[in-house]
């Protein structure tokens, strides 16, 4: 659907700045922005997203966002649209992120022949339907993910102030490419992100994602922590792009300093996709030498995804060293709390936030 876009300034000659990503992209007439989902009528900046969603939803394990630490063992209901404000050469979600809406945001426009047509039909949902559909689902969660949720600002902060008064949690799966005025807003009504840090240099954000820097990034993830968010980090490694030991143990140190020890780090294996087709897949022996490098710097909870590792599934205590979570796969088969969520043997804080297990177990 077609609505006036929030955070934007009118500038001179119908130009229009957009504050909603650190793009901040200055708009001419008839032209849309970085992302393309935002388009200037006349000096007015519309979304033609809001309300467009790829399917009506699905329903994941919390632990495929992927999110751990945070209401382990539940179901999420998952939502997406189209477009991105990064056009990462590797990205897995690219026949979502890399489409674009029409000029309503009934129909997604893709580049690659995937669709017969290269076009697919959009879902109409208001912010009221979508609640419906969570709450019928049996599901105490969403997740805006799989495309990037932060260039879906007005959806977004709709859906998720209804669902705080309907007690359901918000989460967003994202780049964390934001602006302050779009976090200021967005920290009112979410309540969990997994922010994905591409790299920990600026070169590799500029070359793959076509972005200027990593900085915002970094500072979206402190300024979310610091209004009370559950944050996890994911980082996917990628042979001999951003594999560098030093550059691992960088990003390590800043999110101990900055994030605390208790913030979970996902390293998640790459597999050739879309426009990288030239590396190998990540060889776990990198990604189990990045999960000890990670410990070593102190950080809590570091897991492995995408491949099976026996170092990188399970949560253990920091202290003891005890099994609080137990997995197969996204499936938690033990957990080892006690009331407050404190390890169950030795009774140190675990910083897990919710409890108990929770499959709704349904597909649609
Ligand atoms: S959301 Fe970001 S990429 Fe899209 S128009 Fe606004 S500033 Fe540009």
């Amino acid at each position: 659907m077609k609505k006036e876009a929030m955070l934007y300034q009118k500038l001179d000659d119908k130009r229009v700045k957009c504050n909603v990503c650190a793009h901040r992209c200055v708009i001419r007439d008839k032209q849309r922005g970085i992302c393309t989902t935002r388009l200037n009528e006349a000096g007015t900046l519309y979304t033609l997203i809001y309300g467009s969603l790829i399917s009506r939803g699905s329903i994941d394990p919390i632990e495929k966002k992927p999110l751990y630490n945070y209401y382990p063992g539940h179901d999420i209901y998952s939502i997406a649209s189209v477009g991105c404000n990064f056009h990462c050469t590797m990205c897995q979600n690219w026949s979502i992120s890399q489409c674009f809406p029409n000029e309503n945001g009934s129909k997604a426009i893709c580049e690659e022949g995937e669709y017969k047509d290269n076009s697919y039909k959009l879902v109409q949902m208001t912010p009221s339907e979508l609640i419906e559909n969570i709450k019928q689902s049996g599901c105490e969660l969403i997740a805006f993910t799989y495309n990037e949720p932060t260039i879906w600002h007005e959806y977004v902060m709709d859906v998720a102030s209804l669902a705080k008064k309907a007690n359901i949690k918000s989460v967003l799966v994202t780049n964390g490419f934001s602006t302050p005025e779009a976090s200021d807003e967005l920290v009112k009504v979410i309540d969990a992100a997994n922010i994905d840090f591409k790299a920990f240099n600026d070169s590799f954000y500029k070359r793959v994602a076509k972005v200027k820097g990593l900085q915002p990034v970094l500072d979206t993830a402190k300024h979310w922590k610091s209004h009370g968010m559950h944050i996890e980090i994911t980082n996917l490694i990628i042979p001999e792009e951003n594999d560098n030991p030093i550059e691992i143990q960088n990003m390590c140190e800043w999110i101990v300093a900055n994030l605390g020890p208790e913030t979970p780090l996902h390293f998640s294996a790459y597999h050739p996709d879309y426009k990288m087709l030239n590396h190998s897949q990540t060889p776990i022996t990198t990604l189990e030498k990045a999960f000890d490098i990670a410990h070593a710097a102190g950080l809590y909870y570091t897991y492995i995804g995408n491949v099976h590792s026996s170092k990188g599934n399970n949560t253990y205590c920091h202290k003891c060293n005890n099994i609080l979570i137990e997995r197969t796969g996204f499936t938690v088969s033990a957990i080892n709390l006690d009331a407050e969520n404190n390890c169950k043997n030795c009774g140190e804080p675990t910083f897990i936030k919710g409890i108990g297990k929770k499959r709704v177990g349904f597909w649609f």
